[in-house]
């Protein structure tokens, strides 16, 4: 394929919030926001987008970082880049779903470059960040010149490329509660190589067991590639609560989510061949999931 050079832009580096937006307001629907840029450039080089001004969110301070709060949860920046979040223990240890998709994606030199707030503003299906923070009922503060709002991650996304963030709000934080006693979960992601790749179906699972129990007291299913955007699939949940997790059950819930997705066939995979990975993964998922929590 021919690639061709970025088309002529005017780059500005904000050192605050207050003037990122600024900036925004200022240019209007000529300007766009990036982080790494590892979406971004690419899709100008394809010339699907043509911005004229590009502002650059790496330098602002309240957009970096990762503060872990034992009452509170965590709140990852949304400049925070994928290797920061891969090398943070905290995240490794009480967060794992979350590690378990930055780990898996794309390749270490993206990873340096690419960020979880760019990752979840690009929208597209397939993003890796996108079912663990829906599984871990994750939510996300999107400011504007006339204030903040914070969004459920579940409720973030609206179709492929698109989400409820208006063209002058800047993601800033990504929030996760602390997972609760006796939880745990696992993101598992379906690739046609192991590296590199965007995922032919992603599969995160979180779930709680009641107190003294291995009854199971909260389930969250969340899959990405398989529908315009990530999803719940509610059903899957329904079959696991107040039930003892073993593998039939786990392989109802497999069942049971295959049937809450409507993929697209595409370069990666055939529509059949994805809704039947949904079943295997789902059931793997649950299974890993209570394993982490014994
Ligand atoms: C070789 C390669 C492999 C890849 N592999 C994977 C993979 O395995 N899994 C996967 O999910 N993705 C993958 N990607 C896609 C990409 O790397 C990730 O989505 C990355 O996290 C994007 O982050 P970024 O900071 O580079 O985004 P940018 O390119 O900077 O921005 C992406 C979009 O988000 C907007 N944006 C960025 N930050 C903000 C913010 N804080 N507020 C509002 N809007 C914002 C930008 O305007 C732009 O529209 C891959 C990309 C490449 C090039």
């Amino acid at each position: 394929m021919f690639i061709k050079r970025l088309p002529k832009f005017v780059n500005h580096g904000p050192k605050s919030l207050p003037e990122a937006l600024d900036l925004l307001a200022k240019y209007g629907h000529t300007a766009k926001v990036y982080a790494g840029g590892t979406d971004l450039l690419v899709a100008m080089k394809k010339r699907e987008i043509l911005p004229e001004h590009l502002i650059n969110l790496k330098g602002i301070t309240e957009l970096k970082g990762i503060h872990y709060d034992g009452i509170e949860g965590i709140r990852v920046g949304a400049a925070a880049t994928l290797a920061e979040i891969e090398q943070s223990k905290v995240i490794e240890e009480k967060f794992c779903i979350l590690w378990d998709a930055v780990h898996v994606m794309a390749s270490p030199q993206v990873r340096t470059l690419g960020t979880i707030g760019g990752n979840l503003c690009s929208a597209v299906p397939s993003a890796d960040t996108a079912p663990p923070l829906i599984a871990m009922g994750a939510s996300l503060n999107l400011v504007g010149i006339h204030g903040e709002r914070k969004v459920l991650a579940q409720d973030f996304f609206r179709g492929p490329k698109e989400s409820v963030l208006q063209r002058n709000e800047i993601l800033t934080q990504i929030l996760i509660p602390n997972f609760p006693p006796r939880s745990s979960g696992v993101y598992l992601k379906l690739m046609r190589r192991n590296a590199l790749d965007l995922a032919i179906v992603g599969v995160a699972a979180f779930l709680r067991l009641d107190p003294n129990k291995q009854i199971c007291g909260e389930a969250k299913i969340a899959l990405g590639a398989v529908a315009p955007t990530p999803i719940r699939a509610p059903l899957a949940e329904e079959i696991l609560i107040r039930k003892e997790i073993n593998e039939v059950l786990a392989g109802e819930a497999g069942k049971a989510a295959s049937v809450v997705c409507h993929p697209i066939s595409d370069m990666r995979s055939s529509l059949e061949y994805r809704c039947n990975m949904v079943e295997v993964l789902t059931k793997r998922a649950v299974l890993e999931a209570y394993r982490r929590i014994l």
